[in-house]
């Protein structure tokens, strides 16, 4: 099957001032993908922020704010710079193309525009922009249990506490340790081990279930809960249901002096970010706390305040 063959459904933005070039537009992409329209900059910005398209088809002139600041405009910002934009524009000269892309334009379609042709590069730009979202999705993702690796969790992490400092909200972290767990491999095996490891993940999953919590695996048998937007008693409160959760589970754990349960420990850390303090500031409380938990005997939480 040829790459032309493949349905590849998007949603796809156009961006002209002119109704007619969008009625043209639309009629080419109608039948393949969910089509949206702004007819200037500032319009077309804020459908990318709010709509999230997966292809923007952008006019390079018009009034006010032209493609070219669109374009720059986009890429600028976080939440809309993975958005790949083809220019569409009646400009035919090789400074006109060379301007397109190095604004960021991703290709370059010209007026009057041909629908297999608009067809044809949009198939091909939702493919690539497929295909990298499916290799970033794969780098963030820790491949045994299908939580957020540690990289994903320091991006993450970051943009939250800016996020959270700007608007002066508290940022959460649980650091969750499990108890005894070398044992517990000694006991029944690394492959039992890992499996426990999964099911570890899908408890944290049920206990932090918010679109803006992230479950993430800090490194090993310790795992990472990032809690956007709460403050300690709320993290609390997901301490609470994710050891609630495990006993439920049940999981026996013959080996360990503490419990014939499986258990963990949880560190618990909130703080509002301030203009000098550091998210590493966030994961070095949570790790001492969850160090007391430790010393305190295991099987508990320990939060900051
Ligand atoms: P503590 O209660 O103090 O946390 O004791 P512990 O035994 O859990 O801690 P320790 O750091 O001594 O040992 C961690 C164990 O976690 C040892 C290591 O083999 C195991 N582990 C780390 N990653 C994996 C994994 O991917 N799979 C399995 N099965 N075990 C793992
Ligand atoms: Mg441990
Ligand atoms: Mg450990």
């Amino acid at each position: 099957m040829g790459l032309s063959d493949m349905a590849v459904n998007g949603r796809i933005l156009v961006v002209d001032d002119a109704m007619e070039n969008i009625q043209i537009l639309h009629a080419a992409l109608q039948d393949e993908h969910e089509v949206l329209f702004a007819m200037d900059g500032p319009r077309a910005l804020e459908i990318a922020r709010t709509q999230h398209p997966d292809l923007i088809l952008l006019d390079a002139v018009m009034p006010g704010m032209d493609g070219y600041a669109v374009c720059r405009e986009l890429f600028a910002t976080a939440d809309t710079s993975d958005i790949p934009v083809i220019f569409v524009t009646a400009l035919k000269s090789p400074e006109d193309e060379t301007r397109a892309l190095d604004a960021g334009a991703a290709d370059f379609i010209s007026k009057p525009v041909n629908a297999a042709v608009v067809r044809a590069r949009v198939r091909t730009q939702l493919t690539v922009k497929r295909q990298r979202d499916a290799l970033r999705a794969l780098i963030l993702t820790d491949s045994l249990t299908g939580a957020a690796n540690r990289r994903a969790f320091d991006e993450r992490l970051d943009a939250e506490w800016r996020r959270c400092g700007r608007a002066g909200l508290p940022v959460s972290l649980l650091l969750v340790d499990i108890d005894h767990f070398k044992l517990y491999n000694d006991h029944y095996g690394h492959q039992a081990g890992d499996a426990t490891l999964v099911q570890v993940v899908r408890a944290m999953q049920r206990a932090a279930a918010r679109s803006q919590d992230l479950v993430a695996r800090y490194g090993g048998e310790e795992f990472a809960i990032l809690l956007p937007q709460l403050d300690t008693h709320g993290a609390t409160g997901v301490a609470r249901r994710l050891m609630h959760e495990l006993e439920m589970l049940d999981l026996p754990h013959a080996a360990s002096p503490t419990s014939p349960r499986l258990t963990v420990s949880i560190g618990i850390a909130a703080m509002v970010p301030g203009e000098h303090s550091q998210a590493s500031s966030l994961i070095q409380l949570a790790d001492s706390l969850l160090y007391q938990a430790k010393a305190g005997g295991r099987n508990r939480y320990v939060s900051s305040n």
